[in-house]
């Protein structure tokens, strides 16, 4: 069995909105007012409620006066927030996360249907009064429908997530065939090495067009009164716009990762929190923009479904400081420098290609040693203290969004 969510357009009908912003309210009602339920009982038990504790409220709640319009909303809508509450108080008590916070009517709004939502036609059919709304499919919901979670973006854009599951599972993972190594970069989004041959791509270039709108509609907004209507106007035309921004950016990370899995069978990459770390925050701020992490997820999950494998190597690996030809090891590699020649056996490097090839050979020597359970048979890495173990990424549930990336409106 495993699970898969897509995520797909909505284009309701006013009234459809109409019912959606209801949703919305009484969700984020019960929301706020378990969590308050929550507190209280916390403070005289030392427990959270459970889910069915939560649900037990809602039949006063309904005949109440004061609350009766939460008759309106969808009961199943209703009871999802109550079993994500119930994690959420259970997450917080099991150190896994913050203390659930109250949610606000400005930021991202979205409910859940834990059941019963199908897809007819171009549309999406989902039960009580919503109905049916139409949606923009990219690829057959060919799985069963399990949860669909609707939300509206801050650009005021509708979208559903679907969580679909299948019988059948992925094929075996399997490392026989093409090795891939990857250098992640600033200037180049990525520097590839196939064994064969090194390959660049830059980052997209109408990207910094958008970039550069962006940061004009940013500075227009700030200079808006706060809580004015112009202010909330320009807030709306950002947001718009960096939808722009990451969907240039998501359409470029699909592309590229589709590309590198429908060629090899292995890709071998640094973890992402080598590079975080180890650099300055000028750089980093760089980083957060290239969209390293939705790329690394894009080529796992698209590899995972191939019965391919992705390979992370550690921080302490000095991918750009060695000769990938003698391993020979320089001190300094000061980021300005492009190229270097090898002070032991004279071979010209370009410096990201270098890495790649470096990347590559040590993903295969990392397999090798998965293989026969020896990772530190020949003793000459050492492994730092603060480093990660290596790791090999698998993962059952990963998004698959064409429009819109999980962080910014999922
Ligand atoms: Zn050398």
């Amino acid at each position: 069995m495993r699970r898969q969510a897509v995520k797909v357009r909505l284009y309701p009908t006013e009234e459809q909105i109409q019912i959606l912003a209801q949703h919305f309210g009484c969700a984020r009602w019960w929301w706020n007012y378990g969590l308050n339920k929550c507190i209280e009982t916390y403070q005289s038990t030392g427990k959270g409620l459970s889910q069915s504790g939560l649900n037990s409220l809602l039949p006063a709640l309904k005949k109440d006066k004061e609350t009766e319009w939460l008759r309106d909303c969808y009961s199943q809508v209703l009871q999802s927030v109550s079993l994500n509450l119930s994690r959420a108080y259970q997450n917080f008590f099991e150190g896994r996360a913050q203390y659930p916070k109250f949610k606000s009517r400005h930021h991202r709004q979205s409910i859940q249907y834990p059941q019963n939502v199908k897809q007819v036609g171009e549309s999406l059919k989902f039960p009580g009064f919503l109905g049916k709304v139409r949606a923009k499919i990219h690829r057959p919901l060919d799985g069963t429908i399990k949860t669909v979670t609707v939300s509206k973006c801050p650009s005021g854009k509708y979208y559903a997530s679907v969580l679909m599951e299948y019988e059948s599972d992925y094929p075996a993972c399997n490392t026989d065939g093409k090795v891939v190594g990857i250098d992640l970069g600033i200037k180049d989004f990525a520097i590839t090495y196939d064994g064969e041959k090194t390959s660049k791509y830059p980052n997209p270039k109408h990207l910094a067009k958008y970039e550069k709108k962006l940061a004009k509609k940013q500075r227009i907004a700030a200079r808006k009164v706060k809580g004015s209507n112009r202010r909330r106007k320009a807030t709306r035309i950002v947001a718009r716009v960096y939808e722009q921004v990451s969907n240039v950016r998501q359409d470029y990370l699909h592309k590229l990762s589709r590309k590198i899995v429908d060629n090899n069978q292995v890709v071998v990459l640094e973890n992402l929190n080598v590079k975080g770390m180890v650099r300055n925050h000028k750089e980093r701020d760089a980083i957060s923009d290239t969209g390293w992490g939705a790329f690394v997820n894009f080529l796992s999950y698209k590899l995972e479904r191939n019965g391919g494998k992705l390979v992370e190597i550690n921080r302490w690996f000095p991918s750009s400081k060695l000769c990938s030809n003698c391993h020979y090891q320089i001190n300094e590699l000061p980021l300005d420098v492009r190229t270097w020649t090898s002070p032991s056996c004279g071979t010209h490097h370009d410096r990201d290609g270098n890495a790649a090839m470096n990347i590559r050979a040590e993903g295969i020597r990392m397999l090798s040693s998965f293989g026969t359970g020896e990772a530190n048979a020949n003793g000459e890495e050492v492994r730092p203290i603060r480093g990660r173990k290596p790791k090999m990424r698998h993962s059952s549930v990963k998004l698959e969004a064409h429009t819109v990336p999980q962080g910014q409106c999922g």
